[in-house]
């Protein structure tokens, strides 16, 4: 059986991705088509890694960031500087879908501006509960993360990851002599370690996992030119269905429950809501925050 989504061809559309809720390839691809205009933006025009399920979430689950033979044209292929093999990208609704086609659950972009790969285009602050952490302590860690970005005049949006944790974002506005990624990895990296060596119970950047338990791990490494972080909106091979949901501020406090944004719940949730509403306009230049975080450490 075939299905057409947006003119895109989508074979077997009644394959379960996701057992519970259950939801098919069709359902996925009928999400992308309804997310696109929302999510275009925060993926196209950067090589883009994907995350693959094509037997669903408890099947075989592969990364891929290169295109594979016979696949739709309308995943574009581009070129990074230094790099053997273009990247994959997703510009359009028809990509997106293309996407579901192949079970490609997850997006992963990188954090670059669209079409710059060596442009930093935001800050991406990765909040990661360490084993019998409540999640409560996510949510203080992502406002105090606000509060460190705003001091230093920059803008903070908040997303659930879809898994464990929660993505503070933080969009980056183009100024000629731009900081590049070298400069956005020191800015994340010296921000955290502030707020680990301020709060040391609380908080840790060490990778090491020992030193995660009871407390909530700061990583700053999305911040690199070839790193990634879901996109916005993402869905997860993970159980339930869960997405990456942008949030607003009054949404994150104690209570938030991240399994409430789903491939199923969260499209009405986001037609309700004003998250992210003014991210493009909330760009900031990073050089001048650099100064002021670096003053603040002395
Ligand atoms: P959680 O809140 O559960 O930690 P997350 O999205 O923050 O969810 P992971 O799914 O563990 O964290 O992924 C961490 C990061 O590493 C993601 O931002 C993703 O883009 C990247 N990543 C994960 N696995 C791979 C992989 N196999 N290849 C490339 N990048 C990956
Ligand atoms: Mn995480």
């Amino acid at each position: 059986m075939k299905d057409d989504v947006h003119g895109v061809a989508v074979t077997h559309p009644e394959k379960l991705l996701w057992p519970a809720p259950p939801l098919t390839k069709r359902d996925l691809a009928l999400y992308f088509e309804a997310q696109a205009a929302w999510m275009l933006p925060h993926v196209a025009n950067r090589p883009c890694s994907i995350l693959r399920a094509p037997d669903g979430v408890e099947g075989e689950r592969f990364f891929q960031r290169h295109k594979m033979k016979g696949a739709s044209a309308h995943i574009v292929e581009v070129q990074v500087a230094g790099e053997a093999k273009p990247y994959i990208a997703f510009n359009t609704v028809e990509a997106l879908i293309a996407a579901a086609q192949i079970g490609a659950i997850e997006l992963h972009p990188w954090n670059c501006r669209p079409g710059e790969p060596e442009a930093p285009g935001r800050l991406v602050f990765d909040l990661d509960p360490g084993p019998d952490v409540a999640f409560a302590r996510v949510v203080d860690a992502a406002k105090e993360v606000r509060e460190r970005l705003e001091a230093v005049g920059l803008a903070a949006f908040c997303k659930t990851s879809g898994g464990k944790g929660l993505h503070v974002v933080t969009p980056l506005k183009d100024v000629r002599a731009r900081p590049g990624w070298d400069e956005a990895k020191a800015f994340t990296r010296e921000l955290c370690v502030q707020m680990a060596a301020d709060s040391p119970d609380r908080y840790v950047v060490n990778m090491a996992k020992t030193l995660r338990v009871g407390r909530v791990f700061l990583d700053y490494l999305r911040n690199d030119r070839t790193a990634t972080a879901v996109a916005p909106l993402s869905p997860r091979a993970r159980a339930g269905a869960p997405v990456s949901m942008p949030l607003t501020w009054a949404q994150v406090r104690a209570g938030l429950d991240p399994m409430r944004f789903t491939l199923k719940t969260a499209p009405a949730l986001l037609g309700k809501s004003k998250a992210w509403a003014d991210y493009a306009a909330s760009e900031r230049p990073l050089a001048p925050a650099v100064k002021k975080l670096c003053k603040s450490s002395r």
